[in-house]
Formats: C-alpha cells, structure tokens, sequence
C-alpha cells in the first residue's frame, strides 16, 4: 500500500488529462494518473487525421497534436503518472489497485477517484454473423492503430459494416493507403456518425453508403473472401432476394461502443442501461461518494473536445471532493428523457449546489427534421428551441440555468423532450 493521494485518475487519454489539469488548478496538489499505455493520449493517438480540438482551441488539429496539448498541460508541474500500469480493481471505500510489470502489485488509496477509462469497440461476437472465423475481420479501431501505428495494411479490398465515425475515417484511411473500399453498410435508415465525417470520408471518395443494409454471410474458410450483403426491413431483418456478393478480403466493423465500466462495478456504481455509463449528478459524481466519471467511460462523446470540457467539470468537484470544500447535497430532482431524448448526463440535478449554468447532453433515437427541444419543469414548459435537423450520431446539449429552477419555486422533474414543430 502506498502513501495515498487526493484524487486518483483512471484513464491518461482527453478525459482523464482534462481532468487531472482542472483539479490541479483548483488548488488539489496530490494527484495520480494511471494509465494502463505505455503514452498518454488514450485513443487519441491512433487519430491522427484532422478534426480535434475546433471549439477548445480554435484550430484543426490531429488527434495526437491535441492530446499533447493536454498532456503538456499536465506535465507542467504537480501531477504524478504511473504509465504501463493496469488498475484492476476499485474499492467503495477508494483503494485502487493496480499491476505493472515495474511494480507488480499496489494499492493506493484515494481520497477522490476520477473514472476515465474511455470505451471499447462490439466485437463481431455481438452480432450473431454466419459464416468461419477466417482472417481478415478486425475492429475499426484496431485497423486504425494497425495502419497509422504499427504500420500494417490489413487488407486490399474492404467492406465496412456500421457507418460509426471510426468506420468512416477508417473508410477514408484505406482509400488514402492505396486499398479499395466497396462499400459502408448500416443497419440502421440513418448514419451513426458525424455529417461531416460522411461528407469528408464517404462522398468525397465515392464510397457508397448502403442504409438499411447488413452483411449476413461472411465467407472464406482461411481468409476472407466475400461477404454477401442483404437489405433489411423495418425491424432490422435481411429481406430475402436482395443479397449481393461483394468480393473481399477484409471486413473492417464499425458496429458501436461500450464504456469501459468493469471496474466501476467493482467499486458499486450504478450503471445507467442505457449509455452504459455511470450514473451521475450536477457534479459527475456517480453513486458511490467520491467517485466521479468524465469521457467515454460516462458516454460515448462525438467530439472531444466535450469530452475536456466535461472532465474539467468533474475534475473541479473532484478536487474540492478531496479539500473538502464541497458543498453538501440538498435535494436531487431527477433529469427525464422522453419522446425522442435517449438518455441525458447528468441524470439529476441539485438545484442548490448546481452552477449557475449546467450544461445537460443527450442524443436522440432517430433523425428528426423540424423539431423543438422542449425542456419542462414538472408539466411547465420552460425551452423550447426549434432544431431543423437532429440524428443519434450527434451529441445535444440543453443549459440549464440555476436562476429559473430557484424562480420555479419547488420542483419534483425536468423532463427533456422533442416536440413537433
Ligand atoms: C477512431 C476514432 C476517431 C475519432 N475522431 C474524432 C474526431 O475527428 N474529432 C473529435 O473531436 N473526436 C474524435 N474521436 C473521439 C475522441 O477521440 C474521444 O471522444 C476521446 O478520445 C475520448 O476520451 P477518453 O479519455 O474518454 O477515452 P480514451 O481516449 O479511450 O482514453 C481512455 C484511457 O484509459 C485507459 N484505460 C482504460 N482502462 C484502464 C485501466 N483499467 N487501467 C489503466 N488505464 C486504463 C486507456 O488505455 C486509455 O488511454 C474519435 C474517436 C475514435 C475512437
């Protein structure tokens, strides 16, 4: 067991650097990052098209070249790191536990933990795809770090199934290293990802993207060699006669992602179902007291630069968690999502200890064109901002202001709704 430290971060990519900074400046001087890489960066690292960092920093930079503005940041002064170093198992009463070939096996104890661990990719396992188990079959992040990182061409001619931003940038990638890309297929009627990835990744390229499409067969025993690509229905089922075989020899997936939340189970956090994250409050404090979430591992962001911003937040409060200058819980009002609103972070509000203007993120469940984002307060309505196009690959935001919940007087539910215009 080592000396303990003020806060614990796990995780060295955006979220958990952001946060490091942030508690740092908020006067906490005894900070760890752990971080299981042999670099800091997190996913960040394989990213090196351009994109990042538009709203923090008013300029295109890559992946790396963001992260290392943040890591530059954190290494100025104060903050420990431990790289190389895996943490498997959190405690409720904030012992972390980690292993490192240098180390071996040690706890620390934390006053106030940071979850930063970010998430992962399905695996094909998840998807119930007929057909051997050949070669050739890789996540679209692992293709990344194989191509812009160790230098390895998976394939020549590629199919990509799921239009998540990682499959088009990846789309996007094989065509600039020489491979040929047939085509992206996505079960869903609408696109997981960016507008502006499938305008620069797809369309600039003459890639087709094919809509309510699956692959339902993948054949080749060794290696791949065709995957047969059928359209669906409404509920998601292969319509028999529209297979087409699309000759290739790699199948990269782009099929979604899961916050890495192993080890906020272990420490008794409560998950939501639905963005797989933890849940949290005004503070991103999850259910355990002094554990807070930021990034990826709380939900999957669509930008980055979302993700500093909400692990400065949860950095902050971390930070006077560990001073003990936070102020004590009041009442918690709960934060609904309905009619369109998948899920909102945080779920609930302290409307005492809440900031003068919270900002509230969701995504939708579908595209909607013409729609208002109405927010209530208990049955009264107090937003009501028209969007002309919403979809689930973009992430939303509502700010709420501290002023009109104490104007409202006594509130049981905000409840966060799309509304026909
Ligand atoms: C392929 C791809 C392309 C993207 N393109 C863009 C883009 O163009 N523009 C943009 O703004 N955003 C983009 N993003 C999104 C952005 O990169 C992410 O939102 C951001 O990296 C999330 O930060 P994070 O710190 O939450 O997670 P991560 O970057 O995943 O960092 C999590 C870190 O935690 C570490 N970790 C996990 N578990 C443990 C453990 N048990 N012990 C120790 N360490 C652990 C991991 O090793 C990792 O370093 C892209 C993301 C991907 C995957």
């Amino acid at each position: 067991m080592t000396d303990g430290y003020g806060i614990v971060v796990i995780g060295g990519g955006p979220a958990g650097l952001a946060a490091a900074v942030a508690a740092r400046d908020a006067g906490c001087a005894s900070i760890l990052v752990i971080e299981r890489d042999c670099e800091l960066g997190g996913i960040l690292n394989q990213c090196i098209h351009n994109g990042f960092g538009l709203i923090t920093f008013d300029e295109e930079l890559t992946g790396p070249e963001y992260a290392a503005r943040f890591e530059e940041l954190a290494r100025a002064g104060g903050i420990d790191f431990m790289l190389d170093t895996m943490v498997i198992d959190i405690s409720a009463d904030k012992i972390v536990t980690t292993v490192s070939r240098a180390a071996g096996m040690v706890r620390i104890r934390a006053k106030a933990i940071i979850l930063a661990m970010g998430c992962r990719e399905r695996p094909r396992g998840a998807l119930n795809i007929p057909g051997y188990r050949p070669a050739g079959i890789y996540s679209a992040g692992t293709a990344q770090r194989l191509v812009n990182i160790e230098g390895f061409m998976p394939g020549r001619e590629v199919v990509i199934l799921g239009s998540g931003d990682i499959g088009l940038i990846m789309a996007r990638r094989m065509i600039l290293e020489g491979a040929h890309v047939a085509c992206v297929a996505e079960l869903m009627p609408y696109s997981g990802g960016l507008k502006r990835n499938i305008v620069q990744c797809l369309d600039d390229f003459g890639i087709p993207l094919l809509l309510s499409h699956t692959v339902v067969r993948i054949e080749g025993a060794k290696r791949v060699e065709a995957v047969v690509i059928a359209e669906v229905d409404g509920c998601g089922k292969p319509i028999p006669g529209t297979e087409v075989t699309y000759p290739c020899d790699t199948l990269l997936l782009s099929v979604g992602l899961i916050p890495e939340n192993e080890l906020s189970l272990s420490a008794g956090v409560d998950l939501s179902p639905v963005t797989r994250g933890p849940v949290v409050n005004e503070i991103l404090e999850t259910g355990v007291e002094g554990i807070f979430a930021a990034g990826n591992v709380l939900h999957v962001h669509d930008l980055v630069d979302y993700v500093s911003q909400e692990a400065a937040v949860a950095g902050r409060n971390a930070a006077a968690y560990a001073l003990g200058t936070l102020a004590a819980p009041s009442c918690s009002v709960p934060l609904a999502a309905e009619d369109g609103v998948r899920y909102t972070v945080p779920q609930s509000v302290d409307p005492v200890r809440m900031p003068e203007e919270l900002i509230v993120r969701f995504r939708v469940d579908n595209v909607y064109e013409n729609r208002y984002v109405s927010v209530y307060f208990d049955g009264e309505r107090v937003q009501h901002r028209k969007r002309s196009i919403l979809a689930p690959g973009e992430m939303e935001q509502v700010k709420l202001r501290k002023s009109d919940i104490e104007a409202y007087g006594r509130l049981e539910k905000i409840t966060f709704r799309l509304e026909e215009a």
